[in-house]
């Protein structure tokens, strides 16, 4: 089995190595210990001012999402969400849910974010700025810069969606103003999924966090944000996660963050060029490293998915817009120039069988 989806991804041996371990009772000076210098090594990891407050939580990354709305916002807010496909969509449902008001920067399939487009939402008093900063559903990569200036002029905190972006693209928090990191495990990290971290700024914290009257009782970041001044969570933590993050934020400390970006651009320029000279389609717009979006015209994109994996083992993402157009590649994890060698003579092999079967659409 090879997995070239966006998450879960292939894992490192030390990783898995992690997993079998046995899981420590937690309410205990040592865990403690433990907890908190994993919080500094991920600040460290993502370039954060040591004073941020990091929040561990068990819920996948969309708990993430909506915790940090429901923490920072409420009815009085007005909230601009870029919503280009999936998760900006998530955000919107969640704001439905939690009757935060919004707006929508709306982005069509293959329509990039530009300046033009977001500064038609100047000046119309928004509380904050909503964004995948990679949106894994089309893989663009929007400009933090653009956006981060955006949202300074117009005195709006900016909250990113990191999950397929924290470690694949470079993002340091501190070259920005970036109120709130969603993160999750699942991702760029390689762990398995389960794990979902929030980076708050002291200044969120302080003027809303702090005083919000969100109704969650699990998912209330006061909580989180008190018990991790003492190296714990309020309730039971993924331990055997922790120690797995633990375990890989050392790993790229040691291997430089810097290096593990620029290894991913790699792979997936590596994949690209590739495709390329196989006459595999892909959109224009700026792409992340994390996933390349692939668009077939003559074959059916769902069945070539099926295909790989029924005879190859290997798994790709199936994309759930225009599923018999575009599939989804992607470039986190354990994998090698050597696997997309085999991805790419797995790809022609189906195709030249698709096409002499006619599985045309
Ligand atoms: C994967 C992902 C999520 C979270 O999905 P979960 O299934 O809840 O972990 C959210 N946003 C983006 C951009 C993602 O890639």
């Amino acid at each position: 089995m090879k997995l070239f989806t966006v998450g879960p991804v292939e894992m490192y041996d030390h990783t898995r190595a992690m997993g079998s371990r046995q899981n420590e009772y937690f309410r205990e000076p040592e865990f403690s210990a433990f907890l908190s210098e994993t919080s500094n090594l991920l600040k460290q990891a993502l370039f954060a001012p040591q004073e941020y407050h990091t929040i561990f939580l068990a819920s996948s990354g969309t708990g993430a999402m909506e915790a940090t709305v429901i923490n920072c916002f409420n009815s009085a807010d007005k909230l601009l969400i870029i919503n280009g496909g999936t998760f900006g969509n998530y955000f919107v449902n969640i704001c439905k849910k939690n009757k935060i008001p919004y707006d929508e920067v709306i982005l069509n399939y293959g329509e990039m974010l530009t300046k033009n487009v977001l500064d038609s939402y100047s000046g119309k008093k928004y509380t904050a700025l909503l964004v995948n900063i990679c949106e894994t559903s089309t893989g663009q990569l929007y400009d933090i810069k653009l956006l981060d200036s955006f949202c300074k002029r117009n005195g709006m905190y900016l909250i990113v969606d990191a999950i397929s972006s924290a470690f694949a693209d470079e993002y340091k928090i501190s070259n920005y103003k970036i109120h709130a990191t969603i993160l999750s495990s699942q991702k760029a990290l390689a762990l398995p999924p389960g794990l979902a971290m929030v980076v708050l700024s002291d200044q969120i914290y302080e003027e809303r966090v702090k005083i919000s009257g969100t109704n969650s009782m699990y998912f209330d970041f006061k909580a989180y944000v008190n018990n991790m001044t003492r190296g714990q969570t309020p309730f039971t933590p993924c331990i055997g996660l922790l120690y797995q993050l633990n375990d890989m934020l050392k790993h790229l400390l040691e291997q430089g963050i810097d290096n593990k970006i620029s290894r991913t651009h790699t792979l997936a320029t590596y994949f690209r060029k590739q495709a390329r000279k196989n006459n595999i389609q892909m959109p224009v717009y700026p792409l992340a490293n994390a996933v390349t979006p692939v668009l077939f015209s003559d074959i059916n994109a769902f069945n070539l998915h099926e295909k790989l994996r029924d005879q190859y083992s290997i798994y790709i993402n199936p994309n759930g817009l225009m599923p018999e157009r575009i599939c989804r590649i992607g470039h986190l994890g354990n994998l090698t120039e050597v696997d997309y060698d085999l991805l790419i003579t797995a790809i022609n092999d189906i195709m030249s069988q698709m096409k002499k079967e006619k599985y045309t659409i």
